[in-house]
């Protein structure tokens, strides 16, 4: 027998059915079979609604035995339509529906003292039907009194109240009483609450899963922590059902694990785990194979930009696909590379005016450092050989890129196999220029923001000392801009925020709106020229990738470049980007956050032993990995760089998923830290 849960309100029109509809579609997401009665309807489509929203399979007389058309209490109701309610007809259906079901959700008629006929309440009906109750309550003033003489009633009737749900039922932002009813409800009664539901602007089951899946506790259907009073470890739910479709999730959970060796992953822990397997993602969210929706709260590695599945860029890649898929730069060009190439000319820096292609970020660095390198080789100017970087950097994963790597933990055993730089604090880059500029070819950044040194934030003025010095003493800028370009930092580029114009720009990452793989190295007309030379001089730029300049990936790159302009991406993003620091300064409140640094929608959040001791966990409590685990509990997917949390949502965010990713983030890091 399934379990059954009377859903009540505090009051008419509350929202009881909404909720009841959100209830079901989401247990039906994860996996339960649902079944919904609404035995007494006075008016209205609300059972007819039910049926067709969650697809039920049970007839609308099984549904609704009850029915009338005036909008009346139910007692005046029926005798005026010369109708009587039979209890037990209720009852019986109800325990043939629970014998169908994993979960029965009754929906009542208004709230517990609305007589169903003389002398009958609905709380005699949820008593008869042995259910355990669900409060619907509506956010605002006059919430508390209403939803505590709900309580007392149940109680008094000897009855359980599982948990409340509040329901939000205006857009806006929310007031005090709204913020704090859920609180204080809670803390007069000792009732759990399950959730509260945001104001829906559209009912659809995947906007519901997307938006609600996060905001109730479901706790309430299988333990006890949630319940009024202590519940019998027999009442406990079933897991769902397994259906083909759990017998799928394991299949592709095995072959993962038997096929796939996962990129800065230690597989011995990833075996011992079940992989979390996407399978289909929309607008910020991904979706699992088991159908959960998460909140893709680092850009899937820093690269989504307006959203997953984006029209325009899904039509771009079908036109193109139409057209040409690939064909090489390497003695052709082709239409979308010259148009993209232009294209990043024009919002580039001035003065950065030729376009090289690679496919990842790391080659769009090794791109830069060997056309530093052999700018100066070609000019005669051989001593100049060196390239310095900062102490922390971080270029990427080829050999090149890891050679200019200053992160211990990823580049130190590689020591052997790279080449010789020179690693510099920010504060002695100047005397290290004066001493030895003659052998430097160029130096290398991540300007504004360090990504993965865990999103260290500049102070301002920095980039553009840099950039002076390295004019003054003739050295070559090349500015990485793999994680900071495409609007993160707020503005295009990086660089913009100091009217920086580098020798070098590498792009990656979000170049593609997050689509597919395409880097870019722009160049000035200075070190285009310096390899200009008789083709028997043989100082060509001697490189190339087979999938350089790649149309597909062109088209992709020219159809998010066309939505920054034409949704006005980074004039919207700046009241999210406060909306955001605003947010982060609660962070503050829990003990073992050190610091939160902010640049943009780049956030990283510092996770220490004790802020005053800024003491850091050590390695092995993996503290940023189970905060992320954790938050996935919570319907959001992040990724920490050791003890750092990284949030890097798209650009296309909005500020009710900031609230969802800034909440989450917060209990997550209370619940691992401060238990
Ligand atoms: N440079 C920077 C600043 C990066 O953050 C990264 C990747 N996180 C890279 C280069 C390397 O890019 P890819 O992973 O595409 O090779």
């Amino acid at each position: 027998m399934g379990k059954v849960f009377f859903i009540t309100g505090t009051d008419t029109g509350v929202g009881k059915t909404i909720v009841t509809a959100i209830l079901g579609a989401l247990l039906q997401a994860k996996g339960y079979n649902v079944g919904v009665m609404k035995p007494v309807q006075c008016g209205g489509q609300d059972a007819r609604f039910l049926k067709k929203f969650l697809n039920l399979s049970d007839s609308l007389e099984k549904i609704n035995p009850y029915f009338v058309k005036e909008a009346l209490s139910p007692h005046l109701a029926f005798s005026r339509a010369k109708k009587t309610i039979d209890v037990q007809k209720i009852i019986q259906t109800a325990q043939e529906l629970q014998g169908r079901h994993d979960i029965l959700l009754i929906e009542g008629a208004g709230g517990l003292m609305v007589p169903l006929k003389e002398n009958y309440f609905v709380l005699d009906l949820i008593k008869d039907l042995n259910a355990e109750v669900i409060i619907v309550s509506r956010l605002g003033l006059g919430t508390i009194n209403h939803t505590l003489l709900t309580i007392n009633q149940v109680r008094d009737a000897g009855l359980k109240v599982k948990g409340i749900i509040f329901n939000t039922s205006r857009l806006g932002a929310l007031g005090l009483p709204e913020k704090t009813n859920p609180e204080t409800i809670h803390r007069l009664t000792g009732v759990s609450v399950l959730g509260t539901i945001p104001f829906l602007k559209k009912i659809d089951q995947t906007e519901i899963v997307r938006c609600c899946s996060w905001k109730i506790n479901f706790n309430f259907c299988h333990s006890k922590e949630h319940s009024d009073e202590e519940s019998n470890p027999q009442e406990i739910l079933p897991p769902p059902r397994r259906g083909q479709n759990d017998g799928k999730t394991r299949q592709w959970q095995q072959w993962d694990k038997k096929y796939l060796w996962h990129p800065f992953t230690q597989m011995n822990d990833w075996l011992r785990d079940d992989p979390l397997v996407i399978e289909e993602a929309k607008g910020c969210y991904l979706k699992d194979i088991r159908g959960n929706w998460y909140l893709d709260g680092v850009s899937s590695l820093w690269v989504n930009v307006h959203g997953h599945r984006k029209k325009e860029i899904d039509e771009a890649l079908k036109n193109q696909i139409n057209r040409l898929s690939h064909s090489t730069l390497l003695g052709l060009s082709n239409t979308p590379a010259i148009e993209l190439a232009k294209k990043l000319v024009e919002i580039a820096p001035r003065g950065l005016s030729k376009v090289f292609y690679s496919d990842n970020g790391s080659s769009a660095v090794e791109v830069a450092l060997k056309m530093a390198y052999q700018y100066w080789q070609n000019m005669g100017r051989r001593k100049k050989i060196k390239i310095v970087h900062l102490t922390n950097s971080y270029h990427g994963d080829t050999l090149g890129s890891v050679s200019v790597g200053g992160i211990d933990l990823f580049h130190k055993v590689y020591r052997d196999l790279i080449f010789e730089t020179i690693a510099v604090e920010f504060s002695e880059l100047e005397k290290l220029f004066q001493k030895k500029h003659e052998g430097i070819a160029a130096l290398i950044v991540e300007p504004l923001v360090q990504g993965a040194a865990g999103m260290i934030v500049w102070p301002p003025g920095l980039l553009k000392r840099m950039a002076r010095l390295c004019r003054r003493y003739d050295i070559l800028l090349i500015a990485d801009e793999v994680a900071t370009g495409f609007g993160r930092t707020g503005k295009m580029f990086a660089c913009e925020h100091e009217g920086v114009t580098p020798d070098f720009l590498c792009l990656a990452k979000g170049l593609t709106g997050g689509y597919l793989p395409l880097a870019a190295t722009l160049t000035t007309k200075k070190v285009f020229d310096g390899f200009l030379f008789d083709y028997k001089d043989q100082k060509t730029f001697f490189h190339g990738h087979t999938y350089t300049g790649n149309p597909l990936s062109c088209a992709a790159a020219l159809a998010n470049l066309k939505i920054f302009e034409k949704e006005q991406t980074l004039r919207h993003l700046q009241p999210k980007i406060k909306y955001l620091a605003k947010g982060l300064k609660k962070f503050y409140n829990l003990a073992s956050v050190g610091e939160v640094r902010q640049k943009g929608l780049m956030v990283g959040i510092e996770l220490v032993k004790h802020r005053w001791t800024k003491e850091p966990y050590f390695w092995e409590e993996r503290i940023g990995v189970r905060v992320c685990q954790e938050v996935r509990k919570h319907g959001v997917i992040l990724r920490p760089l050791g003890n750092v949390i990284v949030l890097m949502p798209p650009l296309v965010i909005t500020v009710e998923e900031i609230d969802q990713l800034l909440e989450a983030t917060y209990s997550s890091i209370e619940s691992i830290t401060e238990k």
